[in-house]
């Protein structure tokens, strides 16, 4: 048997999507093809593959056997039809965006977004001349409102930090069909738990960086074509799609990669951008998304099922004022979560402390002991951070309050531990910031 089993199912895809074994080597695990370039048969075979009447491996820069592996399995876990790994997620939103957009364009984003989206879209994007509308996604209307013939795509998280309020895909993905806009969505928290595009998204990003690798040692972030916009049906508001590329000998991508299915979008991130501005992910990095990717559905049960168990726990606390996580949500929001998450609500948390502001939220944090104080999310071993005095310090009071981060607001990333030890950790620093402590038990 030397096929790749067919299951949509997300804990066999991982496992099996895109590669069975080496065919020369017989190896199971995918290779670390530490490799920049590829010997070429001949000189005709180096020809098609320039041409693309061939697809295969010509430079590290645009592809690789070990990324493909990679590129295959997440597009699988996404249900798209292909995908690109980039070197960082930021690299895979830039792309995202500068895929379809060109100067004098706009996007239309939510602006319930992860901080460094929110300086790409605010500063960099706009010093290209690309304009970003910020519009709030409790009303799903509001994009509509800020569309026009210039608008190239809407952007959103699934479930953005620190408010954890999950975004109307559906809504939002319809709202863009009837406008002819593809919505790109940043699924980073929520893997497995979501398919936006099975609620119409046409395009998914990752960070690589948080759940998917899970073992915080790699950057990585990795963009998913849907395959199910209709690029040539918008011809006029898609240039970068439908009209010939002087770049690659006037191809119009649309048209080029017919045979080979709906991929125009992320063939020619591939050919055009990757090629351009250079972000590839390493052989390396690609194995270790690989290696995490194996195990992700079972770490994401893990991760929830311990957020969940630690939210009503500090929803109970004397000395915790608010709990945010969507199982505690209710009215919209939580219809929203209930709607969009299957299997579990995530593993962020966001509390706020009843008394003493920063200062008790920075005590909070020293006092912890197995926890993890670093800015990341979405590693197997769990992670706290105080927003106001680090991520957020940059806004002012009033802005960090319009992000919903308050002076005595922690946000943890809950890991995969037994969750006894993990609350017991949030007892003890709870006792040591607030005075106030109660029993550890988890139930
Ligand atoms: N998207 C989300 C939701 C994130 O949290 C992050 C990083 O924290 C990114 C994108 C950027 O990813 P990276 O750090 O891999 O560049």
């Amino acid at each position: 048997m030397t096929d790749t089993p067919a299951s949509s199912r997300p804990e066999t895809v991982v496992l099996h999507a895109g590669w069975r074994a080496d065919p020369t080597t017989g190896s199971v695990a995918v290779p670390i093809h530490q490799t920049t370039s590829f010997q070429f048969q001949d000189t005709g075979h180096a020809a098609r593959l320039f041409a693309l009447q061939e697809m295969g491996f010509i430079y590290t820069r645009i592809m690789n056997p070990t990324q493909d592996v990679l590129e295959k399995r997440v597009a699988a876990l996404e249900g798209g039809v292909a995908a690109l790994a980039l070197g960082s997620g930021q690299a895979a939103t830039a792309f995202s965006v500068l895929n379809l957009t060109e100067p004098g364009d706009n996007i239309v984003s939510s602006t319930d977004l992860y901080g460094g989206t929110w300086n790409l879209f605010a500063n960099t994007l706009k010093g290209l001349g690309v304009e970003v509308r910020f519009v709030d996604p409790a009303d799903p209307e509001a994009f509509a409102r800020a569309t026009d013939s210039r608008t190239r795509a809407y952007y959103a998280e699934t479930l953005p930090n620190p408010k954890l309020e999950v975004f109307p895909i559906a809504e939002v993905a319809a709202i863009g069909r009837r406008l002819g806009v593809p919505l790109i969505m940043d699924n980073t928290a929520a893997p497995v738990l979501c398919r936006p595009i099975e609620h119409g998204a046409a395009v998914v990003m990752h960070s690589l960086t948080k759940w998917i690798g899970g073992h915080g040692t790699s950057i990585g972030g990795i963009v998913v074509d849907g395959g199910n916009f209709d690029w040539e049906k918008h011809a006029e508001r898609f240039p970068t799609l439908n009209k010939p590329d002087p770049s690659y000998h006037g191809a119009v991508w649309t048209q080029a990669v017919k045979p080979l299915g709906p991929i125009a979008y992320i063939i020619r991130m591939r050919t055009c951008l990757m090629r351009d501005l250079g972000a590839p992910l390493a052989p390396m990095n690609c194995f270790l998304a690989l290696q995490g990717l194996e195990t992700l559905p079972l770490r994401m049960e893990r991760h929830c099922a311990n957020a969940l168990k630690v939210a009503a726990w500090l929803a109970r606390h004397p000395a915790v004022g608010k709990v945010i996580h969507p199982s505690l949500m209710t009215g919209e929001a939580k219809r929203r979560a209930d709607a969009y998450l299957k299997g579990g609500y995530g593993s962020l948390i966001g509390f706020e402390l009843k008394e003493g502001g920063a200062e008790a939220g920075r005590r909070f944090i020293e006092a912890l002991k197995m926890f993890y104080h670093v800015a990341n999310i979405g590693d197997a071993r769990s992670l706290a951070i105080h927003p106001a005095t680090t991520t957020h310090s940059q806004l002012d009071e009033q802005e960090q309050l319009a992000t919903g981060v308050t002076p005595g607001y922690v946000r943890l990333s809950i890991g995969i531990e037994h969750v006894d030890d993990i609350i017991a950790d949030l007892d003890q620093a709870l006792a040591a910031a607030t005075g106030t402590r109660v029993a550890k038990a988890a139930e």
